[in-house]
């Protein structure tokens, strides 16, 4: 399709609202807003003054998420969603989550009024980093259904419950239910940076999301004897920390030549932690992800038996427990392979890739089809202020978001696609 939108227009505006949420903080100097914190309400009048302006019908739902309805040709029309979140991390860029936001807003907006057979629901989730109360995406879980006791009884650290953040935001938290996704849902697409180094190093400005990796998080306790470090020999002792150590050289050594494996050990503590006593113990952690589970498995597998060997061949025992199990999420292969036409018409060669990271586009897979496009990142640098996009790159998003969203209106395949929310 010949389209004449300034794309590249349209991109400085995305970019331009993007600096303009960002200002909206707890922090001075700096951009905070976590879940329900008073300048989440000035980000939500800012992002429904665009979307009345598109002629849009606006809702903030009972867990703060902000929701924008672009109807489709007809009445009773099917929908899909457009969006990402709109909490920030402490310190915060001004591109993560929000961007996804932003795009899908500047694509009701490259549609100039014309309708399509579907309908575009805009969401800005008002909650994925996890911050204020330890639990990540609690905007996306309420689509799903899955906000429940446990969750509204946590607190943040000042004591202050979930269901009592909700009200205090002039929300109602017993009506939650209502915010869940109704069988009118085609699917769910979310335009986010890669918050990573891989399509910068590739020189590609867009890449699809395959899948996002699941990941497990443990924490190993190697159990030694201390002892003197000067009366001691070295085949006498039972050194803890050296046993983790050896240990930690081993998960580097093995996702190094295990193709798509990511490993990390992030903390070690020796104990008693004294340059002149043998460690008597190391506690260390381990966090690995991978797209395919069955490939994650086997390498934490692996990893176990082989902290037991770097553990006994010391005279020394290891323990470890799970922290996290989270299998991997496949996107959606009929929306991906649309995406990967759609950068295309945009001029640009697609990379397919798997997210490293969790995304609210994981918790809605649970129950609509969902897909991702990232967006190169600068320096693969994020939860930072220094996080940037290239002008350029969200112009080619835009192009991309706007094929995507002619394809689907003329496929048949989509449109008869029952729902099954
Ligand atoms: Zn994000």
């Amino acid at each position: 399709m010949q389209t004449t939108i300034d794309f590249a227009n349209l991109a400085v505006e995305v970019i331009a609202r993007c600096r303009k949420l960002a200002s909206f903080s707890e922090d001075v100097g700096g951009t905070r807003r976590t879940f329900l914190s008073p300048p989440m309400l000035d980000c939500h009048r800012e992002v429904s003054s665009w979307l009345k302006a598109l002629g849009m019908t606006v809702s903030v739902d009972a867990v703060g998420n902000s929701r924008g309805i672009y109807q489709g040709a007809s009445p009773g029309a099917p929908r899909i969603l457009m969006g990402s979140h709109l909490d920030t991390v402490p310190n915060a860029g001004a591109f993560d989550g929000i961007l996804g936001v932003v795009l899908a807003v500047g694509l009701v907006e490259s549609l100039e009024r014309r309708k399509l057979p579907f309908g575009i629901e805009v969401v800005g989730f008002s909650e994925e980093e996890g911050v204020r109360f330890g639990v990540p995406f609690i905007g996306s879980r309420a689509l799903v259904g899955r906000v429940d006791e446990e969750l509204l009884g946590r607190k943040d650290e000042h004591g202050i419950l979930v269901r009592k953040a909700i009200q205090d935001f002039g929300l109602n938290p017993n009506e939650i239910s209502s915010a869940m996704l109704r069988d009118d849902v085609l699917g769910y697409i979310e335009f986010h940076i890669e918050q990573g180094p891989i399509l910068e190093s590739l020189g590609r400005p867009l890449g699809v999301v395959e899948a996002i990796v699941g990941q497990n998080r443990l924490e190993l306790t190697f159990s030694g004897q201390a002892n003197h470090a000067g009366t001691t020999p070295m085949n006498l002792r039972h050194d803890a920390l050296a046993a983790a150590a050896d240990w930690i050289v081993r998960v580097e050594y093995l996702a190094r030549r295990t193709p798509g494996i990511v490993a990390t050990v992030g903390f070690v503590e020796a104990n008693p932690g004294a340059t002149n006593v043998i460690a008597g113990e190391a506690r260390t952690t381990l966090d690995i992800r991978h797209a395919s589970d069955r490939a994650r498995t086997e390498a934490l597998d692996d990893l176990i038996r082989q902290a037991e060997s770097s553990a006994a061949e010391r005279g020394v025992t290891v323990k470890w427990r799970t922290l996290l199990a989270q299998h991997a999420v496949a996107m959606d292969p009929f929306l991906s392979g649309q995406i990967e036409q759609a950068i295309q018409k945009a001029g640009c060669e697609a990379y397919r890739m798997a997210s490293g990271a969790g995304h609210d586009a994981m918790i809605l897979a649970e129950k609509v089809p969902a897909a991702m496009i990232f967006l190169r990142t600068p320096g693969g640098i994020s939860h930072d202020p220094s996080e940037s996009v290239h002008l350029d790159d969200v112009a080619k998003a835009l192009e991309c978001g706007h094929h995507l969203l002619t394809q689907l209106a003329a496929s048949q395949e989509f449109l008869g696609r029952t729902c099954r929310a």
